[in-house]
């Protein structure tokens, strides 16, 4: 299991398959300790994914000092007593899907003189365990964080339920997207992530296909 290895090869992969010219590989470190990630940083690659706002601190918050290149994207659930911490630490969230989180978040990057850039996640199946807006709400939501908390929005997240069918689900995000006049779209995985690369992805998050499995 060589890291290096399985990022080229996704790097590559998805250079052959996207007509678009800029696709950002979010590696998503989550389980994973530093040393196991390290060889990654080392490599030069920026862009890493959490889920979890005590776990990132962990990992991140001191290597981040001393590599100031780094960018941080928390793709979890977050809870809107953990904004000031997620603003200190991350650079994207692609998991903004409350007023309430909204309205937190908003508040800590002001005191913090930061702007960080959002995803908003929809909820595509209406899964009650998983987070993300109900399409029916996305226009207030979205007329809300960019009009009234001036948040910057960069796109939408989602992932889909898992049923096979990763097309109908893509495509109904994407079409939303630009319905929403949105550049960015963060969708797939390490198993979909070519298609959605067809669907207009600008931010894959892959992290077994790097990392390998996580226990
Ligand atoms: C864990 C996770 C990923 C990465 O999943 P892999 O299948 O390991 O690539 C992507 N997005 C979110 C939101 C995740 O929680």
């Amino acid at each position: 299991m060589n890291i290096i290895t399985n990022f080229e090869k996704i790097k590559q992969e998805i250079k052959n398959n996207s007509s678009q010219n800029e696709i950002e590989v979010i590696a998503v470190s989550k389980t994973f300790s530093i040393d196991h990630i390290m060889p990654l940083i080392e490599y030069g690659h920026k862009h890493f994914g959490e889920n979890k706002v005590q776990e990132a601190e962990k990992k991140w918050k001191e290597l981040k000092k001393s590599n100031i290149d780094l960018r941080l994207h928390m793709i979890g659930r977050l809870q809107s007593n953990k904004a000031k911490k997620a603003v200190e630490l991350f650079d994207f969230i692609h998991s903004l899907d409350s007023e309430k989180l909204a309205n937190e978040l908003s508040k800590r990057q002001k005191e913090k003189e930061k702007n960080l850039s959002y995803f908003i996640q929809i909820n595509l199946g209406s899964e009650e365990q998983k987070g993300g807006v109900e399409i029916s709400e996305l226009k207030n939501f979205s007329d809300y964080c960019v009009n009234e908390l001036n948040l910057s929005v960069l796109g939408l997240m989602a992932i889909p339920p898992n049923d096979n069918n990763p097309d109908k689900y893509f495509k109904r995000i994407s079409e939303l997207n630009k319905q929403f006049n949105f550049r960015y779209l963060s969708i797939g995985m390490s198993n979909d992530y070519l298609k959605a690369i067809k669907y207009g992805a600008s931010h894959v998050r892959i992290g077994s296909a790097i990392f390998g499995s996580r226990n």
